[in-house]
Formats: C-alpha cells, sequence, structure tokens
C-alpha cells in the first residue's frame, strides 16, 4: 500500500487498524474461495465506531478508491472480497450491543455483532430471532442483513429483512443515516431501508441494526419424514402447507443426499426416496395438535416420520455441506428457488441435466419456499468435470427461468452470479436496478463489479460532475 495511503487511513483509525493485504490473507478470501474468487484488496481497515467508517467512506469517496464492506466472509457469492482493488473496510470491531430491551422486544445491535450472539442474546430473554443461516458463529448480523440471509426458519419467520425495523448506514459521500427507526408503523417516503437489505454492500455501509424480535415459543419438536419417491415428497410439502399447517421449518432432501448423509443420521433410517425435515413450534398443546394434524395428513404418503433429538438432527442438518464435498473432492452448489408447485419438476430436471453431462448430483434445501441448493460433485483435480459443472449451472438457471423461480434464493448475487438477472428480469426493471445504483454511489465505488443486474454492466460512472 503507498505510504500516503497508510498515513492517511492511520488517521481515521490509527495505525494498528490499516493491515497490508497480501494474496493469501483471510481478507481476500470468503466462502466462494473454492469456487476461485480471490480479492486483490490494497489495504484492509478495521473502524471502531460507524464514524469512523463514515470518515472513511469520505476518504474513499474523496480520493476515488473502492471500498467494500466486510462481514464475517461466509458469503458463498464472493460478496466480500475485493476483486477489483481498493479497500476492504471488515466491520469486526463493531461488536456493541446498544440497546437490549425485552419488553419491548427489541435490540440494536451493531453490524459486527454475530449471528450467534444475536440469536443467544435474544433466548437469554425469553425472545427470539427467526433467521438461521447455515454459517451463523462467523456470519455478522450487518452480513446478514446485506444478504437478506435466510435458512430454515424463514418459512414461517421470514428472511433476516422481516425483523429489521431500521438501519444505521454510511452513504456516499460518506454520511451516517438512519433509515427507519422504532416505529411500529412507517410509510412515511419510499422505502429506502429496504433497498439497504439484502444490497451486498453495493448502496452503503450498515453500521448498526434494529431488531424487532418475537417471544420465544414454548415448545418445539422436530421431525423427519420419509417419503417412498421425489414426486410424493414434493407432493407431500404441498399438501402439509395446503392443510392450513405452518410449520417452522420445512426443509427436504433427496435421495441422493439421503444416501451421501445416512451415515451420520442419528437413527436408524428407512429405505426412502426423498425426506423431510420439518420444526413444529408454539405452546405445548399446539405443537401437540400439529403433530396429530401432520400424521394425518401424511398418513397415505410416509414411510416414517421420526423424532430424533433435535440437537443431533441439526448437527446432521448442518453437517450436509461437508459430507457431500467429501464423496468426491469438491461440488458445485447453485442456491435457487422454484415456485413452490414446480418444485417437482425443477428438482426432476435438474437432475436431468446433471445426468445428460455425466455428473452426479443432488439436491436439498428450504422446501416450503422452493428453495433449492442444486449440486453437482466433481473431481476438482479433473478440468472437464469443472467445465461440465458450469455447464449444468447455466442449464439449471435457464430452468429456473423458465419455471418462473429465481437465480438466487438466499445467497445473493455477490460476484459469482453478476449479470444473472438479466435472463430473470425486464429490461425496465433492469434499468431501474442500475438507476439505483448510480443514485446512492455516483461514483460507482461500493463494492464495485457485484450485484450487477447486467454483465458487462454499462461502465461505471466515474464522476459526479
Ligand atoms: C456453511 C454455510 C452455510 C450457509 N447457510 C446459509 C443459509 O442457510 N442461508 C443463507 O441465507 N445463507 C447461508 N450462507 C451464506 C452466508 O452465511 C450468508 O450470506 C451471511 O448472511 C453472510 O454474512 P457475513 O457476515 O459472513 O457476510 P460477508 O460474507 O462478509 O458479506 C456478504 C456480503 O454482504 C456485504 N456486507 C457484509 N457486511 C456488510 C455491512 N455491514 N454493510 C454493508 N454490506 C455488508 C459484503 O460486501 C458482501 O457483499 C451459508 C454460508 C456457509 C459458509
Amino acid at each position: 500500500m503507498p505510504a500516503t495511503m497508510h498515513r492517511e487511513l492511520a488517521r481515521i483509525v490509527g495505525a494498528e487498524r490499516v493491515l497490508e493485504a497480501p494474496a493469501s490473507s483471510p481478507y481476500n478470501h470468503d466462502a466462494a474461495r473454492r469456487r476461485g474468487v480471490e480479492g486483490r484488496a490494497e489495504a484492509v481497515v478495521l473502524p471502531g465506531s460507524a464514524a469512523e467508517v463514515a470518515a472513511l467512506v469520505a476518504w474513499c469517496y474523496a480520493h476515488d478508491v473502492a471500498l467494500v464492506a466486510r462481514g464475517g466472509g461466509t458469503g458463498m457469492m464472493g460478496g466480500a472480497v475485493a476483486t477489483h482493488g481498493g479497500i476492504v473496510c471488515s466491520l469486526e470491531r463493531l461488536v456493541r450491543v446498544r440497546e437490549l430491551e425485552p419488553a419491548l422486544w427489541r435490540m440494536l445491535p451493531e453490524a459486527g455483532v454475530s449471528t450467534r450472539d444475536v440469536q443467544r442474546l435474544a433466548r437469554e430473554n425469553g425472545l427470539f430471532f427467526g433467521p438461521d443461516p447455515g454459517a451463523c458463529e462467523q456470519s455478522q448480523i450487518g452480513g446478514n442483513v446485506a444478504t437478506n440471509a435466510g435458512g430454515p426458519h424463514a418459512l414461517k419467520y421470514g428472511v433476516t429483512g422481516a425483523w429489521v425495523a431500521g438501519l444505521e448506514v454510511v452513504l456516499a459521500p460518506g454520511e451516517l443515516v438512519e433509515l427507519g427507526g422504532w416505529a411500529g408503523k412507517d410509510v412515511a417516503g419510499y422505502d429506502l431501508k429496504s433497498l439497504m437489505i439484502g444490497s451486498e454492500g453495493t448502496l452503503g455501509v450498515i453500521t448498526a441494526v434494529r431488531l424487532r424480535l418475537l417471544p420465544a415459543p414454548q415448545a418445539t419438536l422436530a421431525l423427519v419424514v420419509f417419503l417412498p419417491t421425489r414426486e410424493q415428497g414434493c407432493a407431500a410439502i404441498g399438501e402439509l402447507l395446503g392443510s392450513g399447517l405452518r410449520p417452522a421449518v420445512l426443509d427436504f432432501l433427496d435421495s441422493e443426499t439421503l444416501a451421501m448423509t445416512a451415515a451420520s443420521y442419528p437413527a436408524d433410517a428407512p429405505a426412502a426416496g426423498f425426506a423431510l425435515i420439518v420444526e413444529l413450534d408454539g405452546t405445548r398443546a399446539e405443537v401437540k395438535d400439529q403433530r396429530a394434524e401432520l400424521s394425518q395428513v401424511l398418513a397415505a404418503s410416509a414411510i416414517a416420520v421420526q423424532e430424533p433429538a433435535a440437537a443431533e438432527l441439526w448437527r446432521w442438518r448442518d453437517g450436509f455441506n461437508g459430507v457431500v464435498t467429501g464423496v468426491r473432492g469438491a461440488k458445485v452448489s447453485e442456491d435457487v428457488a422454484f415456485p413452490i408447485e414446480r418444485l417437482g419438476e425443477g428438482l426432476e430436471r435438474f437432475a436431468q441435466i446433471a445426468g445428460r453431462h455425466g455428473l452426479r448430483s443432488c439436491a436439498w434445501g428450504h422446501g416450503g419456499e422452493g428453495n433449492v441448493h442444486a449440486t453437482v460433485l466433481v473431481d476438482p483435480a479433473e478440468e472437464a468435470e469443472l467445465d461440465a459443472a458450469q455447464e449444468v449451472g447455466e442449464e439449471l438457471f435457464a430452468l429456473v427461468v423458465e419455471l418462473g423461480g429465481s437465480v438466487a434464493g438466499e445467497h445473493g448475487v455477490g460476484w459469482l452470479k453478476r449479470g444473472r438477472l438479466e435472463a430473470q428480469w425486464a429490461p425496465r426493471a433492469l434499468d431501474l436496478h442500475e438507476e439505483i445504483k448510480r443514485a446512492f454511489d455516483p461514483k460507482g465505488l461500493l463494492n464495485p463489479g457485484k450485484k450487477l443486474a447486467r454483465y458487462p454492466a454499462p461502465s461505471p460512472v466515474t464522476s459526479t460532475e
């Protein structure tokens, strides 16, 4: 990093908070590392307050330097790395919980508080924070908001954005601004807070989040339902939802995922072609009633309904990524979503696409939302397999659009899915997407290259004049 840059950044955050960023630095990688995404940051800066973040954005804007906001680095799409150089602004020191009001069901953590700590603090105070993306120990609440992260409980409780009452953000060219607040209703103005949610660091830097929590449910019951075939499994998802049951979780595994993860399943799994992970919650009486209703709805189709210990069940579920990766040394997993009534067709056609390209495939995900982690297994040393995986991805995205789904269910767009929106949205909507980016970030310095609606994108505006 040039000496002047170091000196000026050190004036904002202190010399020891300005780090060099060699290629090997963890700040040049996130969870997309295995897919070859690497950053080339000139510096990593660790501000200790929202005011320092604002000063940093102002400095970047004054010197035409790109700035990439970084949370826990668990994003799967390469969003948190500086693919276009510039500065990585890590929020890891903003870890204060500024407010916690159990009686008002509220918490105001700074952006760097880990998702796990938000969940834990809520629980310790008799409350509940629903979003539970899989890398909770490492991901941060700011990153969850920036990606609008989901997870299994999003079916009943919504994705992260549903819990956000307000945001403190730094907007270009370096102003600290509050969007939203604690008012229970707020229809004044366009919903700028919602624009920030899921914006992946391309519109501003989130420094604190007003979270509206819920009272914790009295009881929960986790179940695994085994079904004979994919077709019957997808039909069962529709029947459960159509019956009026509101499960907190309705995840699925196809036959291949079941086979690969059978050894770590915490009970004796029967032979089956599909499985559902269901969680019911509410008062004890409500859970009991829902359990009876579930048995009734699935009486004709389920092979078995099991109730392993919840902690073991979730440990098994959290292990899918690792187990599936281990089978051939690597996997390429795409996060997509189908309309719920097209889920069965989507899964079947994805398996056919992978088969046509000679790759073993599997799928699991959040069945209640039609959200699929469509996966092909590859040997990382086999170039031809990696190329085939790429082609499977292209055909999968075309299929998703054909069936009226989304090319990004919950993992965002980042760098890896840049331009994918072009197939999904009308040209005017794409124009608006780009105009919003320009309105928030006229110089195109906030996480450049990420979440691009079109690719190649129109030349970035480099000057406000
Ligand atoms: C094993 C595993 C399981 C996962 N399971 C799920 C899942 O079930 N559901 C799900 O939705 N996701 C899942 N993810 C993806 C990931 O955990 C989420 O996207 C998470 O919300 C990212 O948070 P983070 O703090 O790590 O963000 P990062 O990876 O650091 O950043 C992600 C994006 O957000 C931006 N960003 C981060 N912090 C800020 C900020 N303060 N202000 C502005 N922009 C910011 C970055 O620039 C980047 O574009 C999983 C990831 C892994 C590795």
